[in-house]
């Protein structure tokens, strides 16, 4: 079976590590490789390659740092498929849906090639008497990530690229899941040039991320993940001083008006609910039809769309979604769906019992739709990251925005409608970061931001885009003046333009 190694110091390195889980094929239930859950000699080993690769990494042009990043985008579109096929064998998503988040993550690595221009700084001539003043941003200097399951190379590339493009070096810690593709990754980054220690990967658990938490020479934090561990993550980094940037979990609600086109509002909870087995942050995870005419419309298009859902291995090309990433998680789905159920929620499709043939091993769940799911239950509250979509019926319009500002999560959200006036007032007040007006999975595009509100973030930057280049930099301003415009004698009022 292959060992998974980290990446220091630009060269593969086999963890020494005793402690190490198996990593899965989620469609077969196989392990199919070990990883080592490295130790914090080994993630110190890593910080401390990234430091050395700092002086002449953030010494390189800006130019020159965007032409390996053109590089490694062309790279990422040569060998896309065979990324793509080890995101599938490890998340379990199907192969369009991975050569989309791979699309996605390439868009990032595309901001990041105009790096030059995104750093330019600000210029003022003749702030005060033949003063001249000048701004721009710096890297920080080693700075890391820490990344989640489901979406194994793109939000890795929500952090890497541009950090790197703005002078940094980097340590990242992908999940212990699929750890796959962001080797691959890390490689064709090597092959298009990045001199050694600029990005260094290293896989770990807890250990590893405490260890990077409290590095004194780890200046930022990048994280994505659930919302307990990226508060917990905000605050052990910020008490070691650092900068942290920590996405957490998301309950995405998509409110249906009664004028909404109904084929397109169930057309689009499929693909929003179900897509990626439900396993995305920006999943609908509850649609909020207004009035029960609307709600009973929705109900009778989503039930038979649900039904046929096409499931199946990454393998199968007419598959809509996978399997669940683990054994534990669809466990953990399963019983929020008996939750659901014993609360007195309306099971009207159950995904329990599904099996595949030939894959009865495989960490399968078929779609779930519940209905008159009350706000109290469990399966409203929580996060199932699963394909289980809750209905939450709502007398009124306003009855389902109070419903979206009781809860906890605001990452995304959607609202169906033909009403103008409804869809900007939407757009104007709900609490919530990303919003979708007649767009279900509202996530914004490379040279726009990523971020939530409330319990879906901790920390001021939302992540990539202009709000990245602000993380990954600090502000410098320098004012200048040359001898033949200095007065003679010491001047002792604070400098104005008095
Ligand atoms: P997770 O929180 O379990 O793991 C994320 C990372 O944290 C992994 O690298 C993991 O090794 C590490 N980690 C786990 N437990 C830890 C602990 N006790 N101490 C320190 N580090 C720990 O998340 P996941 O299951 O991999 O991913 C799914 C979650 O990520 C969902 O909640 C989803 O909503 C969220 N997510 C959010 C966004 C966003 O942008 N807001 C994007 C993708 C995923």
């Amino acid at each position: 079976m292959q060992t998974i190694q980290n990446a220091i110091g630009g060269k593969l390195v086999t963890s020494t590590s005793p402690r190490t889980q198996p990593v899965f094929n989620p469609a077969t239930g196989e392990a199919t490789a070990t990883l080592p859950l490295s130790s914090v000699d080994e993630v110190n080993a890593a910080v401390a390659a990234a430091r050395k690769a700092l002086p002449g990494w953030a010494a390189t042009t800006p130019m020159k740092r965007a032409r390996v990043m053109f590089k490694f985008k062309e790279l990422l579109e040569k060998h896309a498929d065979e990324l793509a096929e080890l995101i599938s064998r490890e998340h379990g998503k199907v192969h369009d849906d991975a050569l989309g988040e791979l699309a996605r993550g390439i868009d990032c690595v595309d901001f990041a090639c105009g790096v030059p221009q995104l750093l330019k700084g600000e210029f003022s001539r003749n702030v005060g008497p033949n003063i001249d003043s000048y701004s721009d941003r710096q890297p920080l200097g080693v700075v890391a990530g820490i990344t989640p399951f489901n979406f194994p190379a793109m939000v890795p590339m929500w952090m890497y690229p541009l950090a790197i493009a703005c002078g940094n070096t980097f340590v990242l810690k992908p999940s212990e899941r699929d750890p796959s593709a962001p080797m691959f990754a890390w490689q064709l980054l090597m092959d298009a040039g990045l001199p050694d220690g600029v990005l260094n990967v290293v896989h770990g658990d807890k250990e590893a991320v405490d260890t990077i938490l409290d590095h004194p020479d780890i200046k930022a934090v990048s994280f994505v993940g659930s919302t307990p561990i990226a508060e917990y993550v905000y605050r052990r980094g910020t008490q070691a001083g650092k900068r942290v940037q920590a996405l957490g979990g998301a309950k995405n609600h998509m409110i249906v008006l009664p004028d909404a086109d109904m084929d397109q509002a169930a057309d689009a909870l499929m693909g929003a609910g179900y897509g990626s087995a439900g396993e995305r942050c920006m999943a609908i995870s509850v649609a909020v039809p207004v009035g029960d005419k609307t709600a009973d419309a929705l109900i009778a298009r989503l039930k038979p769309r649900v039904e046929a859902l096409k499931i199946g291995p990454a393998t199968d090309k007419d598959a809509q979604m996978g399997p669940i990433v683990s054994k534990a998680q669809r466990d953990k789905i399963v019983g929020y769906i008996d939750a659901g159920v014993e609360a007195g929620a309306e099971l009207v499709v159950d995904g329990r019992g599904f099996k595949l043939q030939g894959y009865e091993n495989g960490f399968f769940v078929g779609g779930t739709l519940f209905d008159h799911v009350k706000p109290d239950m469990k399966i409203y509250r929580e996060e199932i990251f699963g394909p289980v979509l809750s209905v939450v019926r709502a007398q009124s319009y306003q009855d389902a925005v109070d419903l979206i500002h009781g809860h906890e999560y605001a990452n995304g959200t959607a609202i169906f409608t033909r009403d103008g006036d409804a869809a900007r007032d939407f757009a104007d007040k709900i609490e919530v970061g990303m919003v979708g007006i007649n767009v279900p999975i509202p996530v914004p595009v490379a040279y726009h931001s990523f971020g939530g509100w409330k319990r879906s973030i901790f920390g001021d930057h939302g992540i990539y885009g202009p709000e990245g280049v602000h993380f990954y930099t600090r502000l410098k301003t320098v004012t200048t003046r040359w001898p033949a415009g200095i007065k003679s004698g010491a001047e002792f009022s604070f400098p104005s333009q008095k």
